[in-house]
C-alpha cells in the first residue's frame, strides 16, 4: 500500500494549491484572457499568483487549526470542484449565487437526470483519486511559530497584489459575477454563503410600526424616485460647470436640497431612504407600512437591493419591457410606462409610487442611456482602459445625468397632466454618490467613515403640483426625512411621525 510519509504542511499546501489551479481553473483563465483588452499579461500573472497564495493560505490555515478535519475539508473541496468543473465545461454554467440557489432547490428526481458516464468519470479522476491521496498522506503539522510566519507572509503577499492591481478594479467590477462564478473552490463556497445570507434576509422579520390612519379624503400622490450612484457634483443644479440639467433647470417649482447619503452602498442606503429612523434594526419600511395603512403602493424597479417588500404591486423593468414598444424600453425610461394610467386607475385616495432606477450604475455608464442622450463625446466604451481615459469616463457619466434630467422632467410633465384634484409631489434622491477617478478611486462602497465626499454628496430634489403643503425654508435634507415627508404629504397620522423631520410645513 502506498503511504506518503511526513510531508510538511507547507509542502502539502503548495501541492494542493498548484493542483487546484491546474485542474480546476482553466475556464477561469480562459474567461480572463478572452475579456481583458490590451495588455492582459499583468492581470493574468497577478491572478495566478493571487490564487496560488489564497489557496495555499486557506489549505494551510484549515489544516493547521483543524488537523484531520482540515484534511477532510480539503478532500471534500476536490470532490465538489470535480462536479463543478464538469458542469462548467459541459453546460457552460457559472457557479454564481442564482445557480447555487437552483442547485439547492432541485429535487433528486430532477438532479438524477444529470448523472452521466462523463460526470462519473470526471468525479473519479479529479475527485476520488485526489481524495485517496490526501487521506494516505501523513502530514507533519509544524510549529505555531511556522504557522504565524506562513500566514503572515501569505496575507502580506495577497494585500500587495491587491494594492498593485487597484487600476484593474473597474475591469473586475464589470465582470465580478462571472469571475466569482468560475473561480474554484471560492465560487461555490462564497456563493453558497451568499445564497444562505440572501435567503435569511428575505425571511427576516421586520418589526411592525404602531398602526397609522389616513386623516382626509383628498386625492394625494407621492412619487419617490430612488437614484443609483448619482452624485450631486455632476448636476448643474448643484453648481456643475457643464449643462447636465437642461430640462430640470427650467422648472421653477423644483426645490433643491443639499444632502448626504447615510451609506455608500445600495442596500444600506435604500433602507435609509425607506425607514423612519436609523436604529440598526429592520423596522417596517415606508411602502409596507403605507400599504398596511390602506395606501395604494406601486414599486417599479430597474434595480435591486431593497429590504423585503410586502406589497401587491411590484413590477420589474423586465415585466414592463414585455408590454412596451417605446424607444426607452431598454433603459430606465421604461419605469414611466403606463404610470399615469396606473395612478388614474387606482381606487384609493392616497398613492405612493416608488421608481427604483439604475441610471448611473457603473462601470459601463455609456450603456445606461439611449444613443440620443450621448451629448458629451467621446465616451469611454471599455472599462478596461477607463482609468487611463478619465475624460471619456466622465463624459459617459455626465450623459447618464442628462438622461436622469430627462426622466425626471418627463415624469413631472406627466404628473402635471393629472386632474387638478390630485395633489402630487415628486422626490428624487440618490442612494449614494460615485467616485470617477478622484484619488484613483472608482465606483462606490468605501466605508462611510473614510469615504470621499463624491461618494456621499447626493442630489435631493422635490417638486410639488400645488401649494397643498409648503416646503420648509431650509437648504438641507437627509435620507431619513423621506419617510416623514411622505407621511405628511399623504395625510397619514402615525405615532412615529416626526413633524421636525418632514420637509413640508
Ligand atoms: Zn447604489
Amino acid at each position: 500500500m502506498i503511504k506518503i510519509k511526513d510531508l510538511s504542511l507547507t509542502c502539502f499546501s503548495v501541492i494542493v494549491s498548484t493542483v487546484v489551479l491546474v485542474l480546476f481553473n482553466i475556464p477561469f483563465f480562459k474567461f480572463v484572457a478572452g475579456h481583458s483588452e490590451g495588455d492582459s499579461h499583468i492581470i493574468i500573472i497577478s491572478l495566478i499568483l493571487l490564487m496560488l497564495v489564497a489557496n495555499f493560505f486557506a489549505t494551510y490555515l484549515f489544516c493547521f487549526l483543524m488537523r484531520g478535519f482540515g484534511k477532510v475539508l480539503t478532500a471534500l473541496s476536490f470532490f465538489l470542484n470535480a462536479i463543478c468543473i464538469y458542469f462548467i465545461n459541459v453546460y457552460n454554467v457559472m457557479m454564481d449565487e442564482s445557480m447555487l440557489g437552483n442547485v439547492f432547490n432541485t429535487r433528486y428526481s430532477e438532479a438524477s437526470g444529470f448523472i452521466s458516464w462523463g460526470l462519473i468519470g470526471t468525479v473519479l479522476v479529479l475527485g476520488v483519486i485526489p481524495c485517496i491521496l490526501i487521506f494516505k498522506t501523513k502530514i507533519n503539522w509544524g510549529t505555531w511559530k511556522q504557522f504565524w510566519i506562513r500566514i503572515g507572509v501569505s496575507l502580506a503577499v495577497i494585500i500587495t497584489i491587491v494594492l498593485l492591481n487597484m487600476g484593474n478594479f473597474l475591469w473586475i467590477g464589470k465582470y465580478d459575477s462571472e469571475l466569482g462564478g468560475l473561480l474554484m473552490p471560492w465560487s461555490y463556497t462564497v456563493n453558497t454563503a451568499r445564497h444562505i445570507i440572501i435567503k435569511h434576509q428575505e425571511n427576516r422579520q421586520e418589526i411592525l410600526l404602531p398602526d397609522a390612519s389616513i386623516t382626509d379624503d383628498e386625492k394625494a400622490v407621492f412619487v419617490l424616485v430612488i437614484g443609483e450612484s448619482a452624485r450631486a457634483a455632476n448636476f448643474s443644479l448643484y453648481g456643475y460647470g457643464r449643462q447636465t440639467n437642461p430640462r430640470l433647470s427650467t422648472i421653477d417649482s423644483l426645490h433643491i436640497f443639499k444632502a448626504k447619503s447615510c451609506a455608500t452602498y445600495t442596500t444600506a442606503a435604500v433602507q435609509g431612504i425607506l425607514e423612519h429612523e436609523d436604529t440598526g434594526k429592520l423596522y417596517e419600511i415606508l411602502p409596507n407600512y403605507l400599504f398596511r395603512t390602506g395606501v395604494d403602493v406601486f414599486w417599479r424597479t430597474a434595480n435591486w437591493g431593497e429590504p423585503p417588500l410586502h406589497i401587491d404591486n411590484y413590477i420589474s423593468d423586465e415585466q414592463l419591457k414585455a408590454v412596451s414598444s417605446s424607444e426607452d424600453r431598454d433603459y430606465d425610461g421604461i419605469l414611466l410606462e403606463g404610470l399615469k394610467e396606473e395612478i388614474l386607475a387606482s381606487g384609493r385616495n392616497k398613492i405612493l409610487a416608488v421608481l427604483h432606477t439604475s441610471t448611473s450604475h457603473g462601470p459601463a455608464y455609456g450603456t445606461k442611456y439611449p444613443p440620443r442622450f450621448e451629448v458629451f463625446k467621446p465616451v469611454c466604451t471599455t472599462v478596461e482602459t477607463a482609468d487611463k481615459d478619465i475624460e471619456g469616463l466622465i463624459n459617459a457619466y455626465d450623459n447618464t445625468i442628462i438622461y436622469t434630467d430627462y426622466l425626471l422632467s418627463s415624469l413631472i410633465d406627466t404628473l402635471r397632466t393629472l386632474p387638478p384634484s390630485y395633489h402630487t409631489s415628486m422626490l428624487f434622491v440618490s442612494d449614494h454618490g460615485e467616485s470617477l477617478g478622484e484619488n484613483d478611486l472608482f465606483m462606490h462602497g468605501v466605508p462611510m467613515a473614510i469615504a470621499p465626499p463624491q461618494q456621499y454628496e447626493i442630489p435631493f430634489m422635490v417638486w410639488t403640483s400645488d401649494p397643498w403643503r409648503l416646503l420648509k425654508q431650509t437648504e438641507e435634507a437627509d435620507q431619513h426625512q423621506v419617510f416623514h415627508s411622505v407621511l405628511n404629504w399623504l395625510s397619514i397620522d402615525s405615532p412615529v411621525y416626526d413633524p421636525k423631520k418632514s420637509i413640508f410645513e
